[in-house]
């Protein structure tokens, strides 16, 4: 078992335990020393996300629903002990076990490894917004799984910016430190990702979902901080987009519908005007719109259910949003399919509220909101007959929502 194996194993047999952040942090200070020689002068820390509905929304203008979780990536850093001329800054990445030598001047992402680019957006980002510094060593330590659809990729950015705010004491303003984050993912790692994940690193609060409207980028905090409901994330540990194009497809695709239907985004067009100018749009056009248009309904719908207590409808709009995500928009796939089956199988006695995939979808995991005092049983039975039927061990953990980015020293 490696260390990052460590971090993630757990001694319960139905829920997979990680570091707290607490313990994360002074692991990566001890890492550190271990590493450069010396303790880290400065700790950063951002989360991943998962979003409770609203999913293939947020590029059309639309509503999102997701919390900061409490998995982490924290990055410690302190200046260098040797430096290097062309490229300053020391980075390593001890999930991935590799350092990559990194700088502000490097104008192709291609010099580098693909996981640092996510960095070296940032660092760039940063640079033209004059936080400059002198050489650095920097240690990345993460509990957000990789590619799980958990959004390491944001949590990996926005911990960076976090990280140089700390190193230069510049610090930027939150709605710009995510577009910046944001552009870094774009033009450096080649994902066109939407605001909602590097918006949620830096702006959860604890106890409370976000209403982000993504057109006006307003967020709404909705409270949730009810001891008897839990968060239960399900990693299918599976992953089948094997070109990743097919993000930029839907993407795509919604441009196009949206412009058939004379609209500027699908955030704009209703069932109505669907049904009106369904001759001109193809099947496909159809149902990707359709899942669009009514998803930024339910996700509008889940927080007036929400602040009404009626968790009964909340688990409905979040099978609806699977089935929706599945049929019309197509991004589901056998593994979690089979999760949100099993989770609605347990839900017949009241164990589920809902369930649903979270994240692009083609594999990663299923959101689903469980009593409290259940969620032992269903991890357990849900581990068990998923492992039965697919030969996968799925990942198993609860959450609550978590505090954003922040600096933990320094
Ligand atoms: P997700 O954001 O859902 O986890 P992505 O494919 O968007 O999936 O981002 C995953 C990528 O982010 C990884 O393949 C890697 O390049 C980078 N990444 C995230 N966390 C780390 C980390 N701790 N160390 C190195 N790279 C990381
Ligand atoms: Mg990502």
């Amino acid at each position: 078992m490696n260390d990052q194996e460590a971090i993630n194993a757990g001694d319960n047999p139905a829920i997979d335990k990680a570091l707290s952040l607490e313990n994360l942090a002074s692991w990566t200070e001890e890492q550190f020393q271990q590493r450069f020689g010396q303790p880290p002068t400065w700790v950063a820390a951002a989360p991943g996300r998962v979003n409770l509905i609203g999913e293939h929304t947020d590029y059309n203008d639309g509503f999102v629903l997701p919390m900061a979780i409490d998995r982490y990536v924290v990055m410690a850093a302190a200046p260098s002990t040797e430096s290097d001329s062309d490229r300053p800054v020391r980075v390593c990445s001890h999930g991935v076990d590799q350092t990559e030598r990194l700088s502000p001047d490097i104008k192709d992402p291609a010099e580098v490894v693909p996981w640092a680019r996510y960095v070296l957006g940032v660092m760039v980002g940063c640079h033209r917004r004059g936080m400059t510094y002198d050489p650095l060593d920097i240690l990345v330590e993460s509990t957000v799984p990789l590619g799980g659809g958990l959004s390491s990729s944001a949590a990996l950015e926005v911990a960076t910016a976090t990280l140089l705010e700390a190193v230069t004491g510049k610090t930027m303003d939150s709605v710009e430190k995510a577009l910046l984050c944001q552009k870094a993912e774009h033009e450096y790692a080649g994902m066109p990702c939407g605001i909602m994940d590097q918006f949620t690193s830096v702006m959860g609060l604890r106890d409370h979902l976000m209403l982000l409207d993504c057109r006006s980028r307003d967020v709404k905090l909705v409270r949730m901080d009810d001891a008897d409901i839990t968060v239960l994330i399900i990693n299918t540990n599976v992953k089948h987009e094997l070109t990743g194009g097919e993000y930029a497809e839907r993407r795509s695709q919604c441009e196009a519908a949206a412009e058939k239907m004379g609209v500027a985004s699908l955030r704009d067009a209703t069932f109505d005007l669907l049904g009106e100018t369904k001759e001109a749009l193809e099947p496909v056009f159809q149902r990707r719109a359709r899942h669009v248009i009514g998803e930024i309904e339910r996700t509008t719908e889940t927080v007036a259910s929400i602040e009404a207590g009626d968790w009964a409808r909340v688990g409905e709009l979040m099978y609806a949003s699977h089935d929706s995500l599945r049929d019309d928009y197509e991004v589901s796939c056998v593994e979690l399919d089979l999760l949100v089956e099993l989770a609605k199988k347990q839900g017949e006695s009241g164990a589920v509220i809902g369930s649903r995939m979270t994240g692009g979808g083609f594999g990663g995991c299923t959101v689903s909101l469980v009593p409290s005092g259940d969620v032992e049983s269903v991890a357990r039975s849900i581990r068990a007959e998923y492992q039965r039927r697919t030969g996968i061990e799925p990942s198993i953990f609860t959450t609550r929502p978590a505090q954003g980015a922040h600096i933990v020293r320094g």
